[in-house]
């Protein structure tokens, strides 16, 4: 069996593990373990038949000066600036994203009721939250919860809404002054407030080798490409040992570490994995299924980047027009979308055929695609690890399991590696504190 000595050893070369590389001192001797063929985690770029697609759409979001600044100076001039732009789709009818701030949209008497309870709700004296529904009604009165946030979000879970938490996972969900829902009543386009607006994607030149957010991976990843070994997945970590055992079509490798092991993958998989065996943590999930519809014929007339469905019968939550991010990401006078499907990771196998057909109906249906004849491929790629769900309990028993592998040599990072909520932009900056605090040791 192959042995090898290193000062670090990091599991899994996602955006995290990749940034963290980057950072720590070239006089570490430092190795990432990955058991993908290619590196970038959720962060990659797909071809298709000509037509370029993001493994997982990204948008670089932006919240930390410090943090543009670093980031802007790696991806440099593909990447433009683009604001994100959607509709939120209803059994009730249709409104700008954000849905709380463009009630507008939908029946005046409807509407005029949403933002009541919107009103109502802000004097009414605060309800006990006990879980995420009751955190939603809190928020935003019980009518918007009853058209939109209860049906986008039992879509979007796949379980009782009363059994989330209400913490750590309301990232996408924001509230607003009552003059703002108030103007939402009466917005025409033009005025509605960008959500995100600070947000980046590649725009490369037409006919440019490689397209969509993978290319921050290899910006990001040039100067420590040599120190990723691919196809290498980790399948059993000694604590006592401090040793990462490898399997790969060549065999079992070793990889003894001095300084530390950092892990960027997913927390239950290590938990798995980790000897002496450690005490098990109940962590549930969601996946997440992107069909990447391919399409000749009459491209859908709409600027947005996205929309968002609520509606029971669309199986998908969201549509993503490609080429309103990149016009070059299809060939000639094709076109194509991305369709995503959350599930319950626990629930059995989604069936690609029935799926395709679902999506195709759907798409028909809401007047997305015109003709049957227009449909050319779907291309499915599957996510297990997408959304972390968040329970009463789950946020403290994070903390204690970081605290237990910490103690250890262990470091957890990254989206699934600390179970946490992350952009990519945060992700970054967190690798960058965890490699200066491990420089400084
Ligand atoms: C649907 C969705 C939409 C998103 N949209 C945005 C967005 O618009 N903007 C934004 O900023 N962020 C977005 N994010 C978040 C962003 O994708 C993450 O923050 C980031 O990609 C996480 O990187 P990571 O390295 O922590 O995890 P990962 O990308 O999961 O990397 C972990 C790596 O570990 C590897 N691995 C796993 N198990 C093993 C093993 N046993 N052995 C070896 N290797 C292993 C995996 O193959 C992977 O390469 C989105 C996430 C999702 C799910």
């Amino acid at each position: 069996m192959e042995k090898n000595e290193y000062d670090y050893v990091i599991l899994g070369a996602g955006l995290s593990g990749i940034s963290l590389a980057t950072k720590l001192k070239k006089s570490n001797k430092t190795v990432l373990l990955e058991k993908s063929d290619e590196p970038g985690g959720l962060v990659k770029s797909i071809e298709v038949n000509g037509f370029w697609f993001d493994a997982v759409l990204h948008l670089l979001h932006y919240h930390n000066p410090k943090v543009e600044k670093q980031l802007k100076k790696i991806v440099g001039k593909d990447f433009k600036s683009i604001a994100p732009k959607a509709d939120v789709h209803t059994s009730y009818g249709v409104t700008k994203f954000p849905f709380q701030l463009n009630l507008g949209g939908l029946k005046k008497e409807l509407a005029i009721e949403c933002a009541n309870d919107y009103i109502e709700n802000a004097y009414r004296k605060p309800i006990k939250v006990k879980n995420f529904e009751d955190w939603l009604i809190q928020s935003f009165g019980k009518k918007m919860c009853e058209v939109f946030f209860f049906p986008y979000n039992n879509k979007m879970w796949k379980r009782s809404l009363k059994s989330l938490g209400t913490r750590d996972f309301v990232w996408n969900i924001q509230n607003y002054s009552i003059p703002k829902v108030l103007n939402g009543l009466f917005q025409d386009d033009k005025k509605i407030e960008a959500y995100n607006s600070n947000s980046w994607y590649p725009i490369p030149r037409k006919g440019a080798k490689k397209r969509c957010m993978g290319l921050l991976i290899d910006k990001l990843k040039a100067p420590i490409d040599k120190q990723i070994n691919l196809n290498e997945e980790v399948v059993e970590v000694d604590i006592k040992k401090k040793c990462v055992t490898t399997k790969s079509s060549t065999g079992i490798k070793q990889y003894f570490y001095k300084k530390g092991c950092v892990s960027t993958i997913p927390l239950p998989v290590l938990q798995k994995i980790t000897i002496p065996k450690q005490k098990k943590t109940n962590l549930k999930l969601n996946g997440v299924l992107y069909a990447m519809v391919m399409m000749k014929g009459e491209k859908y007339d709409t600027s947005n980047l996205w929309d968002y469905f609520s509606q029971e019968e669309v199986i998908f939550s969201r549509i993503i027009y490609m080429q309103n991010f990149d016009p070059h990401s299809a060939p000639n006078k094709k076109w194509s979308v991305m369709a995503e499907i959350t599930y319950k990771a626990e629930a059995k196998k989604i069936d690609p055929k029935k799926t395709a057909n679902a999506i195709k109906k759907n798409l028909l249906d809401l007047n997305i695609v015109k003709k049957k004849t227009d449909f050319l491929d779907i291309h499915f790629v599957d996510h297990k690890y997408a959304y972390a769900v968040f329970e009463k309990s789950t946020s403290q028993e994070i903390r204690k399991v970081t605290k237990s592998y910490a103690s250890k040599d262990i470091h957890l990072l990254g989206r699934y590696g600390k179970w946490q909520y992350l952009s990519m932009a945060q992700v970054f900056e967190e690798a960058v504190a965890k490699g200066e605090a491990l420089n400084s040791l």
